[in-house]
């Protein structure tokens, strides 16, 4: 079957009241920017609450298909084939040709539905569903109704032209791109943090991106890997900046004046701090990271709470309590898993302490920070002044 248009269902923001136009262009918008990058010319239209894309002559429907499926806010693509109304006998006709050609020979059941928005087609609604319906089953026999829980539900809509579609696609849900602030992720080369932007953007906020480096000893190779994770996730949260800190002489720093124990809570606490800065600078109203409770020593409670303490921006963890299993599967599924296990070594794996603290107290960790004093300031403000910015579009 070929098909030239989609119909678009879109779940929560429906429910937006007044709103609901700043959801629904906000969706138009990010399609628009998707199908951009599709083969073929997209016209996206928007009528009696419905969101229609309609290609104008060939197009890569795969690849329109693949592109809508990343797009928040959307919960079923319907490929749709659209007719003029030149009449029933017509229209039934288009019908016929429709079954035919995706159900000839399938043993399934089915329901015709039909909606008349066009008021003054000269047919009821119940009329059409069944007259049509006789005239499926007398074209393929092999087919047969079942009103309550149909195999395939055709749905006939009746409106200034004449829409049908069967097939759902899922779409990822979520709330549309651009309809909730922006935020920082701390992104670095694992496999959590990547979702953790995901989830985050799913829910309507554009993201920017931080990324601590430490070379030489963390490579060019890390950071290369950071920018291809960014990419990834930006085919989901559209573009990203991705602020590039280097981190090496605040580490080695801390590394000299601190108890190698408190190292990864320190160096925690010096990256939320900096990413804050970045953020208020970019106007982004919150951080986002990638931590679970216990996953490892630095997200224990207790260094949760200690690093949480330098923080002022709210700090959206929405991996806080996904086991890693459950975490893989998600990043599986948003291709961001085969980059994130590469092998190539963070920042923090180069200076972790044999045996970090996983009870740290704040009063102890604040303490022992004030070893710093005066000069890590400046430190953090050179390395906030050198970053580098890479535009993931
Ligand atoms: P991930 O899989 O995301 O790397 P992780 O399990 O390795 O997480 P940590 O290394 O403790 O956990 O990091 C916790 C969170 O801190 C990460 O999810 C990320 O948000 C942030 N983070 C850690 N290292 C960096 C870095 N080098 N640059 C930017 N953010 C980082
Ligand atoms: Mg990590």
């Amino acid at each position: 079957m070929k098909f030239h248009a989609f119909l678009i269902k879109y779940g929560e923001i429906g429910v937006k009241g007044k709103n609901r136009y700043v959801f629904e262009d906000a969706l138009v918008a990010r399609m628009k920017q998707v199908l951009r990058r599709v083969e073929g010319v997209f016209h996206i239209t928007k009528e009696q609450g419905r969101i229609y894309v309609e290609a104008e002559g060939a197009f890569d429907y795969e690849e329109a298909v693949e592109a809508l499926k990343r797009v928040f806010g959307i919960v079923g693509i319907c490929p749709v084939v659209m007719t003029e109304d030149a009449g029933f006998e017509r229209i039934s006709q288009v019908v016929l040709d429709y079954m035919k050609d995706m159900y000839a020979g399938q043993k399934k059941t089915f329901k015709v539905h039909t909606r008349r928005a066009n008021k003054r087609f000269p047919m009821e609604s119940m009329e059409v569903s069944a007259e049509l319906g006789k005239r499926i089953l007398d074209l393929l026999p092999e087919l047969s109704v079942d009103v309550h829980e149909p195999d395939i539900m055709l749905h006939v809509e009746l409106r200034s032209k004449i829409y049908l579609y069967s097939e759902v696609i899922p779409g990822p849900g979520g709330m549309p791109l651009g309809t909730n602030g922006r935020s920082m992720l701390l992104l670095s080369g694992g496999i959590d943090s990547p979702v953790a932007g995901y989830m985050v953007a799913k829910r309507g906020v554009c993201i920017d991106a931080v990324y601590f480096h430490a070379p030489p000893y963390t490579s060019e190779r890390a950071r290369q890997k950071v920018v291809d994770l960014a990419k990834k996730v930006s085919l989901y949260s559209g573009p990203i900046r991705l602020h590039v800190i280097n981190f090496t002489d605040i580490q080695m720093y801390i590394y000299d004046q601190c108890p190698h124990d408190e190292l990864t809570i320190i160096m925690r606490r010096y990256m939320m701090r900096i990413a804050q800065q970045i953020a208020e600078k970019e106007g982004c109203l919150a951080l986002i990271t990638g931590e679970s409770i216990g996953q490892v020593a630095s997200q224990t409670v207790h260094s949760l709470a200690a690093t949480n303490d330098v923080c002022g921006l709210p700090v959206f963890r929405p991996l806080i309590a996904f086991d890693k299993e459950d975490i893989v599967t998600i990043a599986k599924r948003i291709d961001t898993y085969e980059t994130s296990i590469l092998p190539y070594e963070d920042c923090c794996t180069t200076f972790v302490a044999k045996h970090p603290v996983t009870k740290p107290r704040v009063d102890l960790i604040r303490k022992s920070e004030q070893a710093l004093s005066g000069k890590i300031d400046r430190m953090v403000s050179d390395a906030v002044a050198g970053e580098e910015v890479v535009e993931i579009r």
